[in-house]
C-alpha cells in the first residue's frame, strides 16, 4: 500500500474474521488483500477519501467503474432486452411519502437496536447475545432494544416541518409498482410480464461492513414479475433456477454459488416464498440475490391507499384480476464483491508470487492490454494502431511504462484477459506475441489477424 492513509482506510471498511469455511484457510485474509488491490488499481476508493472517508461508503474508480456498468448491462441484456415478457423502466428516487405508507416501509422497516452505556457501540439486538457482555468493551450494560427505522429521511423543498418529510427510496421495486398501470397501458403487455429497473437505494443501516457488501448507499437490479395468482409458484421456481444460472455464466465458481429456501421465520413482511442466490464469501455464505413471491401484497395495498385501480383484464375470462408478484431482487454491488473475491488469485511463479484477478472477458475492464517490448523503433507507435483497430469491438489499453513483466503484472492484477506486445520480430513479419493471463501461454498470431482472433476467444 505505501501511504500513511492505509490504517485509517483500512478501519473503515468494516471487515470481520470469517469463520473456516470450505473454500478459504484462515491465513487467506482475501478480503484484506482484495481491499488493498481495489484501491491501488483503482476499482475501489473509499468516498471522500481525501477529508477522511465517510464510513461504508466507497467510490468506483477508473476500472470498478467500468467493471461494474459491464455487470449492469448484462444483467439488462439478459433479463430486459433479450426477452419479449420484459420491459424496464427508470423511476425516480424521490417518490411521494405515502407510497412508503401503502408499502408497509413506514410501519414494518426497522431493526431492533440496543446501545453499550458504558462505551456508546451501537449494535443490531438479533446480532448480539444480550445475556454476554459488550464485543467492544467487555462490559454488561446494555439499554433496552428499541425499533429503529432503516428508511433514509430528508426535507423536500424549503421548509424544515414534518410535512416536508420525504425519504430516499430503500428499494426500487415500488417504483415499479405504481407505475404498473402506466406500464402495463402504455407498452401492451399481457400476463405474465415483468418491468425491471437499475437505480440506487439507500439503507440508515445499524451496523454495516465487510466492504462493499453492506453499506447504506447501493446499488439494485429489480425485476417484478406479474403473473396470475395460480402461477405463482411455477414462476418462483423458474426466476430461481435462471437467476442462479446467470451468476454462474458470469464465470462465478459454481461450487461457492447455491439456492437457498427461506425459513418462515425469516420472510420479509410481504412475502409468500423466498430463495436467496447465496455466495460462499471468506466471512461465510451470505445473501448475493432475494427471490420472492410477494402475492397480490404490494398491488393490493397501492390500490387501496391511491383508489385506483390497479388490475389487469383478463379477455379470454372476461374478468379483471390483480395480478401476483415473484420478484428477483440483485444487488449491484454485491455482484461485483463476488466477481472480485471469485476472481482473486495467488500464485507462486518462478519464485515471485503473483496475484491474478481471473475475471471473465465478459466483465473484465480492460478485455486486451497492448505493449511495445521498448520505447523505439517505431514499436509505440505500431502498439497504438493495434489499439485503435480494436478499440470499436473490445476493451483496449495502451501501456508503455515499466519494463514488460511490470505491466503484465499490472495487468494481471486489473484482470485483463489478454496481453498483446510488440516486438523487433513484428517489425519483421507483422506478428506479435498474445499472452493468456491465466495459463500465461504465449503465441504468435498475424497483427491484421488480431480482431478476428479476440472475437473468437471471447465469444
Ligand atoms: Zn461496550
Amino acid at each position: 500500500m505505501g501511504d500513511g492513509g492505509w490504517m485509517e482506510w483500512w478501519k473503515t471498511v468494516g471487515l470481520k474474521s470469517g469463520t473456516q469455511l470450505l473454500h478459504y484457510s484462515s491465513e487467506d485474509k482475501v478480503m484484506e488483500k482484495l481491499v488493498s488491490l481495489c484501491k491501488r488499481r483503482g476499482f475501489i476508493f473509499r468516498s471522500s477519501d481525501i477529508y477522511g472517508g465517510l464510513e461504508s461508503t466507497y467510490d468506483y474508480g477508473p476500472l470498478g467503474v467500468e467493471l461494474k456498468n459491464n455487470v449492469k448491462q448484462l444483467w439488462w441484456r439478459d433479463v430486459v432486452t433479450s426477452r419479449s415478457d420484459v420491459v424496464g423502466m427508470d423511476a425516480s428516487i424521490l417518490m411521494n411519502p405515502k407510497v412508503w405508507e401503502a408499502s408497509g416501509h413506514l410501519s414494518e422497516f426497522h431493526d431492533p437496536m440496543v446501545d453499550c452505556k458504558n462505551c456508546k457501540a451501537r449494535f443490531r439486538a438479533d446480532h448480539i447475545d444480550l445475556d454476554k457482555n459488550c464485543p467492544t468493551c467487555g462490559v454488561q450494560d446494555w439499554t433496552e432494544a428499541r425499533q429503529f427505522n432503516l428508511m433514509l429521511k430528508t426535507h423536500y423543498g424549503p421548509s424544515e416541518d414534518s410535512s416536508s418529510v420525504i425519504y430516499l427510496r430503500p428499494e426500487t421495486a415500488q417504483g415499479i409498482f405504481v407505475n404498473f398501470a402506466n406500464a402495463q397501458s402504455t407498452a401492451r403487455m399481457k400476463l405474465p410480464f415483468g418491468v425491471a429497473q437499475i437505480g440506487k437505494a439507500f439503507r440508515n443501516e445499524i451496523t454495516t461492513g465487510n466492504f462493499l457488501f453492506r453499506s447504506r448507499e447501493f446499488e439494485q437490479m429489480e425485476m417484478e414479475f406479474f403473473v396470475h395468482p395460480d402461477e405463482t409458484g411455477n414462476w418462483l421456481e423458474y426466476w430461481s433456477d435462471s437467476r442462479l444460472a446467470w451468476y454462474k455464466n458470469l464465470g462465478i465458481r459454481e461450487d461457492r454459488l447455491k439456492l437457498r429456501p427461506h425459513g418462515d421465520d425469516e420472510l420479509a413482511h410481504y412475502a409468500a416464498a423466498c430463495f436467496d442466490v447465496e455466495y460462499e464469501f471468506p466471512f461465510g455464505w451470505s445473501e448475493l440475490e432475494g427471490i420472492a413471491e410477494r402475492g397480490t401484497f404490494d398491488l393490493d395495498q397501492h390500490a387501496k391507499h391511491s383508489g385506483k385501480k390497479l388490475t389487469w383484464f383478463d379477455s379470454k375470462n372476461n374478468e379483471h384480476i390483480t395480478p401476483a408478484v415473484v420478484e428477483a431482487s440483485a444487488g449491484v454491488d454485491r455482484t461485483v464483491l463476488t466477481i472480485l473475491v471469485d476472481a482473486y488469485h495467488e500464485e507462486e511463479v518462478k519464485g515471485e508470487n503473483r496475484v491474478v484477478l481471473r475475471l471473465s472477458p465478459k466483465v473484465a475492464p480492460t478485455t486486451v492490454a497492448v505493449f511495445p517490448l521498448v520505447n523505439r523503433d517505431s514499436m509505440p507507435e505500431i502498439a497504438e494502431k493495434i489499439v485503435e483497430s480494436l478499440r470499436g469491438d473490445f476493451a483496449a489499453f495502451f501501456d508503455a511504462g515499466g519494463s514488460i513483466g511490470r505491466r503484465y503484472r499490472r495487468q494481471d492484477e486489473a484482470g485483463t484477459p489478454y496481453g498483446v506486445t510488440v516486438d523487433s520480430d513484428t517489425l519483421e513479419d507483422q506478428t506479435v506475441t498474445v499472452r493468456e493471463r491465466d495459463t500465461m501461454a504465449q503465441e504468435r498470431v498475424a497483427m491484421d489477424q488480431l480482431p478476428a482472433y479476440f472475437r473468437d476467444k471471447i465469444r
